[in-house]
C-alpha cells in the first residue's frame, strides 16, 4: 500500500494508521513481535483526512497506533524544538492507553489546535488523568503519581 499525499504535501493519517494496523496484525500473529503499541514519527505534515486541517499527529485506539509529525515544530519554518515532538509523541500514546482530551486541568491532554497552544501545554498528565492512565496500565497509581512528582521541575 503506497501513502499518498495531497497537492500540499500533506499525508492523511488515516492512510498511515491503515498500513500500520495491517502490519500490526501480521506481526501479532507471532506472539514474540507483538506490539503494545505504534508510534510512527514522520517529517511529513500530516492530515486526518482529504479537506481537513493539518494536526500535530493523530491516534487510533482500536489499531494500537498513532502518528507523530515534526513537520509543524522542526525545521527553519518552526520552533526546532524537538521536545515539541516529544510533547506530541506523549499525548499520542497517552490516547493509546484509553485517555481522551483534557478539559478540566492544564494536562499534556489539553487538546491543540495551534502551535501556541501545543507549546503552552505542559509535559506531564494532571492527577485525574495520571489515575486514568495508571488504571488503563493495570499499574499502582500510588508509584506513578509519586514518579510524577518530579516531572514537572
Ligand atoms: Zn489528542
Ligand atoms: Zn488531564
Amino acid at each position: 500500500m503506497e501513502i499518498a499525499t495531497s497537492a500540499d504535501g500533506q499525508m492523511a493519517t488515516s492512510d498511515a494508521l491503515a498500513l500500520v494496523a495491517a502490519k500490526r496484525r501480521k506481526r501479532s500473529r507471532s506472539r514474540s513481535r507483538a506490539e503494545l503499541v505504534t508510534l510512527v514519527l514522520t517529517d511529513v505534515d500530516v492530515c486526518p483526512g482529504e479537506g481537513w486541517n493539518y494536526v500535530f499527529g493523530l491516534a487510533r485506539a482500536v489499531d494500537g497506533a498513532a502518528v507523530a509529525s515534526s513537520a509543524r515544530t522542526m525545521g527553519s519554518e518552526a520552533p526546532d524544538d524537538v521536545r515539541l515532538l516529544f510533547k506530541v509523541s506523549a499525548h499520542e500514546i497517552c490516547h493509546l492507553f484509553g485517555l481522551k482530551h483534557c478539559k478540566r486541568y492544564t494536562c499534556l491532554m489539553n487538546a491543540t489546535n495551534s502551535l501556541d497552544e501545543l507549546e503552552a501545554k505542559p509535559y506531564h498528565l494532571c492527577p485525574p488523568c495520571l489515575r486514568k492512565l495508571a488504571a488503563g496500565l493495570g499499574a499502582d497509581d500510588d508509584a506513578l503519581a509519586a514518579r510524577a512528582v518530579g516531572l514537572g521541575r
